[in-house]
């Protein structure tokens, strides 16, 4: 079987974002989740998730990508098709608003918006309004997430006919705990030959990192009601093909491992990933990254004739 750092393997899924509703793009091959064999109703993920279900910690579960809805109380929505003769299936993950406001007014400063003499209240950062974080929506998805990745690992024994090359694998840890966010994963070779092109264009790096912060940034706003935290939503692409995305934390991020600048792809590996806000944003600046390098691809498609 080809392995995506080592060899072109034709597309099976790909990441997006989508600014328009704040949500990741996942398009799967139809050809892959045809030939995905079903998950039989006495393995032990099915097992443990009927468990998890009676004992409250979620309200409904689908393992199934035919179906309308995927992972954990309909954390994933399938979405359809661009058209009929697409070779892919459009999936959806809504972002969640995590850091919300409860509809009573700030206990720390009495609903005033302010401290002392004019000081502005550190809780409610002056919307006079508590707030609080829902972290369970969103391990409702992250954990959904985990397992999309997971059934994605299973790359397709026959090829897809699909048009572009697998850019990337991931990842994704989803535990209440410190890391309990890691995101990690490898990025092919084919995406990687295509990154240490873009390096060559200063004005091509400066676009695509502005990019990637754009969606990094009204990701993590959409999800934090933070207003004052850009300068910790950052994508730097250095000249030696190495991406980093950076996200509010304890020097919290995703990067990829190109330490060799070899013809292989490579690791995509990140840094005290602990909390699901950092990890959906991350993927959002992936989803970002793995669009420019198909528009990139097509460029090369129509410079290049077959
Ligand atoms: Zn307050």
């Amino acid at each position: 079987m080809k392995i995506i750092i080592y060899d072109t393997v034709p597309c099976w899924w790909k990441l997006g974002w989508s600014p328009a509703d704040n949500s990741l793009r996942i398009d799967i091959a139809k050809a892959f989740i045809a030939a995905l064999p079903p998950i039989p109703d006495n393995s032990p993920l099915i097992l443990r998730s009927k468990q998890q279900i009676s004992d409250d910690l979620f309200a409904s579960f689908s393992c199934d990508l035919k179906a309308a809805n995927f992972g954990f109380n309909r954390s994933i929505k399938r979405i359809g098709e661009q058209d009929s003769a697409s070779d892919f299936a459009t999936f959806a993950v809504l972002l969640p608003k995590v850091y919300i406001a409860t509809g009573k007014a700030c206990q720390d400063c009495g609903g005033t918006g302010e401290r002392d003499a004019g000081m502005g209240c550190l809780y409610c950062g002056g919307s006079k309004v508590e707030m609080l974080h829902d972290w369970d929506t969103a391990y409702n998805i992250t954990k959904s997430l985990q397992l999309l990745f997971w059934l994605l690992e299973l790359q397709p024994e026959t090829e897809m006919a699909t048009q572009i090359p697998q850019w990337l694998e991931l990842s994704l840890c989803a535990e209440r705990d410190m890391h309990g966010s890691s995101l990690g994963g490898y990025l092919s070779k084919d995406g990687l030959q295509l990154f240490n092109r873009l390096v060559h264009s200063k004005r091509r790096i400066r676009e695509v990192e502005k990019r990637i912060k754009d969606a990094l940034i009204q990701a993590w706003k959409h999800m934090m009601e933070d207003r004052d935290d850009d300068y910790n939503l950052r994508a730097e692409i250095r000249d030696n093909a190495n991406l980093f995305l950076t996200c509010p934390g304890d020097a919290a991020g995703v990067y990829i491992v190109n330490e060799r600048h070899s013809a292989h792809g490579c690791q995509i590996d990140c840094h005290n990933m602990d909390n699901p806000a950092q990890a959906l944003a991350c993927l959002a600046g992936l989803g970002v990254f793995c669009e420019e390098l198909e528009k990139m691809w097509c460029e090369q498609k129509k410079t290049v004739p077959a």
